[in-house]
Parts: structure tokens; C-alpha cells; sequence
């Protein structure tokens, strides 16, 4: 990933790909203190821009630093690395850390750093691929009570427990795990939110301690807009019986059909794809120019 040709916006200016570097005794590194986006730009357009830069503002505020760039100067900075790359249909990872001057776990003097990388991630699959659902694993690891670390933050050393129970999925010959939370409710994928159909009713669960997606958010209005009754609401793994269909949300995931979870199976059909279909009208430029 780090020897390719483009440009990484690096605290203000546009660098070389393979030169966006830092120094081993960062703290970031050392002790997470690292805070993230991701998000899709589709015909040259980013999808909820602003939404995603003030989540990646208040994340580092949740970790007890400050972006030091503003709002505008961020947006601007992410439009400037898709017009470096040449990039209309793409994914994008702004990145803030706390620098390397100590590497003691007090660093409220550290720099923070900003960079912002950007690359074409398609979307994996054809309509009918999707059509058929991806199969989960349950993960063993559960998401931590919101007394216990920043959960409404995109943070770095949230990721921890998802890598290692995205690992053991794809062992087992899973694409993903589904993450039960610190009381046993159902959560969330590694990577994105999750929701359940029974005719005209989506559930999904309430995001008390795990992210609320930015797709979260807007399938949950665009479902509303076609007619869904959207339940925000805890779910216990064992109510999974009730429902025909499963889906996946997250911006690098889209709306993504689920087939399984452990020894749970949905069919994807209508609810998916007019889910799908909505999605990806929504996120089209001529949908954002008009809203
Ligand atoms: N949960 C986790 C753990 C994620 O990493 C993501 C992807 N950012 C999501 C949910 C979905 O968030 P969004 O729709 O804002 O991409």
C-alpha cells in the first residue's frame, strides 16, 4: 500500500505517495491515539463530506486533541487530494494523530498531524453477487461498554477487536463476523452497522456503544422515505430467527446483503435490493446537488 504513485495531503501540502512517512516513536502508534475517516467520493463528488469531517473532529476531540485545521480547511483539503490523484470514484482515509516529540503516555505537547490518502476501492460486487448475501461468523470479541473507551469515536484502538475478529472469520472461510456488545446484544460488523427485515419492519440496533454510521444514518431515512417502519432498538441474538433478510451498511460496504450469521440464515430479496437501489441513487451526484 505504500509504494504507489499518487499524492498524500500531509499537514498542508500535497506530498508524494510513497513519502508520506513518520517517525517509529510515534505516539499514535504506540498508544493509539489516532483517529480516522472513511469516505466515497462518487463522480467526483464526496458522499456527506462535511458529516465526515466533523465525525473525524469530534473523534479527536473524544481522544483529548484538536484538529488543527478547520471544518472548511479539511473538506477543502480532501477535495484537493481527489483533483491531485485525478480521482471521481473513489475511497478516502483522512488520518490525525498525536506526533512523536514525547513517547511518555502523557502528550498534550505532541504535534498533531492530519493526512489524507485517497484510492479507488469499487465496490466488490455485481447486483446479483450482492444479490446472494455474504456470510458471518459471530466474533468473539465484544464491543466495550461506553465506560470503558470513547465509543461514539472513529478511533484507532477501537479497531483492535475488529481485526482480530475479522482475521479469525476469514480463517474459518467467513467474508466478516458479526460483533455481539459487553452485555451480549447484538452490535455491529468489523467494519459497518447492521440491520434486519421482516416484511415492512427494519431492526436494527441501537448504536449505544458503537459507531452510528454515517450510511447507518442514511439508510435508515431512505428506508423511511420508501415506506419502512425503521425500530431502532437492543436486539438479543436469538430474536435473529424472526427476520427474512440481513444487510450491512458502512461506506466501504454500501448496503451489503447478509445470507448468514452463525446458524441464522436470510434470504436477500426485495428489501435488500430496494435498499440497494436507494443507496445508490442517493449517493449519485445529481441526488447530493439537489439536497
Ligand atoms: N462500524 C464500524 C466499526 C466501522 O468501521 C464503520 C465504517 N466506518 C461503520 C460502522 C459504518 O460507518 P459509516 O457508515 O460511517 O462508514
Amino acid at each position: 500500500m505504500d509504494q504507489r504513485d499518487g499524492w498524500i495531503w500531509f499537514d498542508g501540502e500535497m506530498k508524494p505517495w510513497k513519502d508520506a512517512k513518520i517517525h517509529v516513536l510515534t505516539h499514535g502508534l504506540h498508544y493509539a491515539s489516532s483517529v480516522f475517516e472513511g469516505q466515497r467520493a462518487y463522480g467526483g463528488e464526496i458522499f456527506k463530506l462535511r458529516q465526515h469531517t466533523e465525525r473525524l473532529i469530534y473523534s479527536a476531540r473524544q481522544l483529548d486533541f484538536q484538529i488543527p485545521y478547520s471544518a472548511d480547511e479539511i473538506d477543502a483539503a480532501n477535495r484537493a487530494v481527489l483533483e491531485a490523484n485525478k480521482l471521481t470514484d473513489c475511497y478516502l482515509r483522512p488520518v490525525a494523530w498525536r506526533g512523536s516529540e514525547t513517547i511518555s503516555v502523557p502528550a498534550r505537547e505532541n504535534t498533531v498531524h492530519l493526512a489524507i490518502a485517497a484510492w479507488v476501492w469499487p465496490s466488490y460486487f455485481t447486483m446479483e453477487e450482492r444479490l446472494k448475501g455474504i456470510r458471518l461468523m459471530w466474533a468473539k470479541w465484544k464491543r466495550p461498554s461506553p465506560e470503558t473507551i470513547p465509543s461514539t469515536a472513529k478511533a484507532a484502538g477501537l479497531y483492535m477487536i475488529c481485526t482480530l475478529s475479522k482475521h479469525a472469520a476469514m480463517d474459518a472461510g467467513y467474508a466478516d463476523a458479526l460483533m455481539l456488545d459487553y452485555r451480549g446484544l447484538v452490535a455491529e460488523a468489523t467494519g459497518a452497522n447492521v440491520f434486519f427485515i421482516k416484511g415492512d419492519e427494519i431492526h436494527t440496533p441501537l448504536p449505544d456503544c458503537f459507531l452510528n454510521g454515517i450510511t447507518r444514518q442514511t439508510v435508515i431515512e431512505l428506508a423511511r422515505a420508501k415506506g419502512f417502519k425503521v425500530i431502532e432498538r437492543h436486539i438479543k441474538p436469538e430474536e435473529l430467527s424472526n427476520y427474512d433478510e440481513c444487510f450491512l451498511t458502512g461506506t466501504a460496504a454500501e448496503v451489503t446483503p447478509v445470507s448468514e450469521i452463525g446458524d441464522f440464515r436470510f434470504t436477500p430479496g426485495i428489501g435488500c435490493k430496494t435498499l440497494i437501489d436507494a443507496y445508490t441513487d442517493a449517493v449519485t451526484p445529481k441526488r447530493q446537488a439537489a439536497e
